[in-house]
């Protein structure tokens, strides 16, 4: 299924692909949409030039093996860390392969070549980005895993074992997963707000210790009330609208973090003197390392679930209608899954 412009996906008959000598071939089970997948469907900008084959959090089996290949077998079932990091510039060097200055990235045109993803019946991808995926887990939930890393690392950034209160901004499938990994972390009191009563009830459901809609009340004022008058300790934003750092500052206590997961597209103001003057931390997070492993430990062993963020599935040839399905008005869709039998 390949995006060929504007709103306009198009299943497409193509040769089957040849695994090179380090290279797998996986036959894909299950492909979650991504936020930034819509974002792409939406407006296609360089990232994501069509003609392109989006996704990028998916599990499969092994159907082919390169002649180098020599880690895996044929039959086994998959998740892959989407990130092709260089291996040898200064970040991957130091672990940090997020950062690579060199990366491209599966589904996406980032570094300026067109990386087919995980929307298509086969796919190829070097045998250093593949992770076996454990027994307990569906492949639905394999496919979940790519974003679950994304917000353990989140969650993770900026912790610290004292740490009693943390408001997350914006409750979609990020924020969501992001409230799972605060209480599996240990963090007493999970706030959230956002604009969507559904959503906010979802968050509970997650673990959320205290909900507040924005159209209802001012969640500044909440939250210091929550805190004895203080403010959290952490703001995690996973909402990508400007007026939330602002609101993050205002909500976070001296010394605090506020910590930004969301990708945000528009310029912001904020006042420099109040970072200094109260001492803020103030963090990007962005993708992962090694957190996909420790994702799927953690729904392994049963202490975290993802399967009830999925809310719907479309095969393949009707790919299209599961986008739609994300961006309906009114739509209360949290994770929308394509399948291939
Ligand atoms: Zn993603
Ligand atoms: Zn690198």
């Amino acid at each position: 299924m390949v995006l060929v412009g504007e709103e306009k996906l198009e299943v497409q008959d193509w040769d089957m692909l040849q695994p090179k000598d380090n290279e797998v071939r996986i036959k894909i089970k299950a492909c979650s949409i991504c936020g930034s997948d819509l974002g792409a469907y939406r407006h296609p900008t360089e990232r994501f030039q069509p003609p392109l084959v989006l996704g990028h959090e998916f599990s499969g089996v092994i159907d082919a093996l390169g002649s180098k290949v020599t880690q895996f077998k044929v039959g086994q079932r998959v998740t892959c860390c989407p990130i092709l990091y260089c291996e040898e510039c200064y970040y991957c060097k130091r672990g940090d392969i997020n950062l690579c200055s060199h990366r491209r990235s599966v589904g996406t045109a980032i570094g300026g070549t067109q990386t087919h993803g995980a929307m298509e019946e086969y796919m190829l991808i070097r045998q250093e980005n593949v992770i076996p995926l454990r027994d307990e887990l569906s492949f639905e939930e394999g496919a979940m895993l790519e974003p679950s890393a994304v917000c353990l690392a989140a969650a993770k950034r900026g912790h610290t074992a004292d740490e009693e209160n943390v408001h997350v901004m914006g409750v979609g499938p990020i924020g969501l997963l992001i409230v799972k990994f605060l209480k599996s972390l240990g963090v007493k009191n999970v706030m959230v707000s956002d604009i969507l009563p559904a959503r906010l009830e979802k968050a509970k459901a997650c673990g959320a210790n205290l909900a507040f809609n924005v159209k209802e009340c001012d969640p500044v004022v909440e939250v210091k009330k929550a805190t004895g008058g203080v403010g959290a300790d952490r703001v995690i934003i996973a909402a990508g609208v400007g007026p939330a750092i602002k609101q993050a500052f205002d909500m976070v206590h001296n010394g605090g973090t506020v910590s930004l997961v969301a990708l945000m597209h528009e310029k912001v103001e904020f006042d420099p003197m109040e970072l200094v003057g109260r001492g803020i931390n103030f963090t990007g997070s962005y993708m992962f390392t090694g957190e996909m492993k420790e994702a799927m430990d953690l729904i392994a062993s049963g202490k975290m679930s993802v399967k009830d963020l999925i809310t719907s599935s479309f095969p393949l040839e009707r790919g299209q209608e599961a986008f739609k399905a994300l961006i309906a008005p009114g739509n209360n869709e949290i994770k929308v899954q394509i399948v291939i039998n």
